[in-house]
């Protein structure tokens, strides 16, 4: 067995110290490496950058080590056990890799953990270690990692079976807020780090019915306990799956309060946040591309199947809102309406496939730049789209018979066990042996291609209507009819934003007005016929014109003013809106009823 030590040695230098012990090390020498990422987060992060002073000792003698590349270490061949000693910097405060202050420690066993190579099946001993000084006496642990002698929520011995599972169970040290429910029988927990002053009650309750939701669908829960760990922050967000937790950044403002019953808006993007990270215990986390099974955390792992891990969790993330009666279908249709809207005003879509934006995550969805909208397109939003048209197309053509559903519940009887990952075409293959249905062409056309998806005609089938309009103005991202009475100002196609106290075009359209007249992307606003122009009065000053009117606009490229006739054009119809459709026949009020319903 593997040992590792952990403590906060140092909360305010932000170190961890971390000892790690081989009994029976390689004879040739032990090679230890760290990941370069975080399987749930597809770039390269290099975490060995925060690793400091290794030093390897085997029976009381210093052992050399040498550096193979950027990650990986080799000691010098001993003959007994061999003992490892580094620190690791922490202050990174996202869901990814790990952070310690004084307030609190978080981390991801992928930024703190060195591999033992050739001994990645072997079982691990993890001792998690109290920061020393009183004021830290009240602090306890929020882990999934299986306690080995550690009592609940308290510092001591944890275990795990193997590599794969030390880095899969984020550890949360501090004096957090605790609440529990349960979802099948199954006891799920919610840690609260961070200041704050929610209902956890409501909160426990909501997160229980969307739960049961999951649960239904695939049939069980291969978890004993569940953890949602939230950090409550004033700004942020983002959420990270594992196998029987998740760690979630939200606004502490997106909370419940006490009293309120109200769903805000804030609250239904964090509980449709739990949704997705919960929905990925089954899908990615046990069901996973081939290509992941085992992960090579050393370099870019690629697959084209993002969109079926990702896409599809997107889109039953917002719908079991819907279903567990938590959001209204009014407010669900807003939701998937501002995700059309997102993907209908992004160029790319019609440039790169959702398979090609899987296969390119590394480079293109998690390196973006002022071309990514031009170019690439997201395996989140468009892929959540695709799963929607397949669930439209498969209730369509089998009348009703069959739906997504019964092909993710077919995936998961297939691949649920984790031992052989989903092949690259494997959930294209599922589908039509499940359905009967011939569905090369959709996948031809929506998966590997880049047709534009045929929702307004799918979206009718189940009783629902889709309306484009035009854009108001530059805040307007969808989701309902346009105010009454405001009429949309001229189309520049460009996203002006402040960057350093400057107004900076962030994003130029491909075809667009702007771009027609020569602005590119970085170029810093300065004027608009003579009237300053910056990100906050873009809008009032282009409602001074109507389509067609040509207008000077200067800006500063490389500190030179130029000066561009921009010809202002009509507004696009990318704005989306949906609609229960009221006159809808009876088949296709059953069909709504089927998929927006519980059951
Ligand atoms: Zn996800």
């Amino acid at each position: 067995m593997i040992e590792y030590r952990i403590q906060p040695c140092s909360p305010e230098a932000h170190l961890y110290r971390v000892e790690l012990l081989i009994p029976e090390p390689a004879p040739e020498g032990q090679v230890l490496s760290m990941a370069a990422w975080i399987p749930g987060s597809y770039m390269i992060r290099d975490f060995a950058r925060n690793l400091v002073a290794l030093t390897a000792d085997s029976a009381g003698r210093r052992i050399p080590v040498s550096k193979l590349d950027k990650q990986t270490w080799r000691c010098e061949p001993v003959t007994g056990p061999l003992q490892i000693v580094y620190e690791v910097y922490a202050w990174d405060l996202s869901v990814r890799a790990a952070h310690l202050d004084t307030t609190h420690a978080y981390f991801n066993g992928t930024s703190v953990f060195l591999r033992v190579h050739g001994l990645e099946d072997a079982p691990c001993g993890v001792e998690l270690l109290a920061p020393e000084g009183s004021e830290y006496a009240d602090w306890r642990v929020a882990t999934t990692l299986p306690a080995d002698g550690a009592s609940p929520f308290g510092f001591g011995r944890y275990r795990a079976g193997d590599y794969d599972e030390l880095i899969d169970h984020p550890v949360e040290m501090g004096n957090f807020t605790w609440a529990a429910f349960t979802a099948a029988g199954v006891p799920h927990d919610v840690v609260i780090t961070g200041r704050h002053r929610a209902d956890t009650d409501r909160l426990c309750r909501d997160l229980a019915s969307i739960c049961e939701q999951h649960i239904a669908l695939f049939g069980e829960l291969p978890v004993l306990r569940y953890l949602f760990l939230v950090m409550a922050l004033g700004e942020g967000y983002g959420g990270l799956e594992h196998r029987s937790s998740t760690s979630l950044i939200c606004k502490r403002d997106d909370l419940p309060r006490p009293g309120e019953s109200k769903v805000s808006k804030g609250y239904r993007q964090l509980l449709g946040l739990c949704s997705h990270e919960y929905f990925h215990l089954w899908n990615v986390k046990r069901m996973k591309p081939a290509r992941f099974t085992p992960y090579d955390l050393g370099v870019e792992s690629h697959t084209g199947l993002l969109w079926v891990f990702e896409g599809i969790t997107s889109y039953y993330d917002d719908l079991f809102l819907a279903r567990s009666g938590l959001v209204t279908a009014e407010s669900y249709l807003e939701l998937l309406a501002k995700t059309i809207t997102r993907v209908h005003r992004t160029p790319g879509r019609l440039r790169q496939s959702v398979e090609a934006s899987s296969f390119d995550a590394w480079t293109g969805l998690y390196k973006q730049d002022a071309n990514s909208p031009n170019a690439i397109i997201s395996y989140y939003s468009k892929g959540a789209l695709v799963a929607l048209a397949l669930d439209m197309t498969i209730r369509k053509e089998s009348n009703g018979q069959y739906s997504l559903d019964d092909v993710v519940r077919e995936a998961w009887s297939r691949y649920g066990d984790g031992s052989d990952g989903m092949p690259e075409r494997g959930l294209e293959s599922i589908a039509r042996e499940v359905t009967g249905l011939e569905l090369e062409d959709f996948f031809e056309r929506y998966v590997r291609g880049t047709a534009e998806l045929p929702l307004e005609g799918l979206l009718r089938s189940v009783g629902v209507s889709l309306r484009f309009r035009p854009a108001i103005d530059s805040k307007d991202t969808g989701g309902r009819p346009a105010a009454e009475g405001k009429e949309p100002v001229p189309w520049l196609g460009a996203i002006l934003d402040t960057s350093d106290g400057a107004s900076v075009f962030r994003v130029v359209f491909s075809d667009a007005p702007a771009e027609r007249a020569g602005i590119a992307p970085g170029d810093e606003a300065v004027a608009i016929d003579g009237y300053r122009l910056t990100a906050g009065n873009l809008d009032a000053r282009l409602q001074d014109y109507r389509d067609g009117d040509t207008v000077t606009m200067t800006v500063f490229r490389d500190h030179v003013l130029m000066r561009h006739q921009v010809v202002l054009g009509a507004p696009p119809e990318d704005t989306c809106y949906l609609a229960v459709d009221e006159d809808a026949d009876e088949s296709a009020l059953v069909e709504r009823r089927r998929w927006l319903d519980a059951d």
